[in-house]
């Protein structure tokens, strides 16, 4: 069902103050910022092996990633899973009695649709799924 990590999530306060360390001084390699209005979130990608650093700046504050900062501050947000067939994936993790945030895939960054399992689910841990092309 899950292919391999596709991205770690990382709340920031803003990207300005983020991406030097990332781009800098772990020499990571850029590839671009995009903002995802679904999520209120503006997204800076770097690229380490075959995943993802995503940093998360939230763009208002309605974004569930204010409430986030104010409670941890900047940190580990989410851990996202790529999968062929994200409705598949949700069929079968509500099937084993898994909780879904999403039981609807949502737009993500780059075209994916993506669904997020509660974290009561997943250990604490905000898990994602994220589906970056149709199933063959
Ligand atoms: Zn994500």
């Amino acid at each position: 069902m899950l292919t391999k990590i596709s991205h770690i999530g990382i709340a920031v306060r803003t990207l300005d103050e983020a991406i030097p360390f990332y781009q800098e001084t772990l020499s990571m390699t850029f590839k671009g910022i995009e903002e995802v209005g679904e999520y209120k979130v503006r997204v800076a990608f770097f690229q380490i092996g075959e995943s993802k650093i995503e940093l998360l700046e939230p763009t208002s504050k309605e974004s569930f990633l204010v409430e986030f900062l104010d409670k941890n501050g900047p940190g580990i947000h989410h851990i996202a899973y790529e999968v062929e067939d994200v409705e598949a994936a949700i069929k079968k993790l509500e099937a084993s009695g898994a909780r879904m945030i999403d039981k609807i895939p949502r737009p993500g960054a780059h075209g994916a649709r993506v669904a997020f399992i509660q974290p009561e689910s997943s250990q604490g841990a905000l898990t994602e799924l994220c589906q970056m092309r149709p199933p063959f």
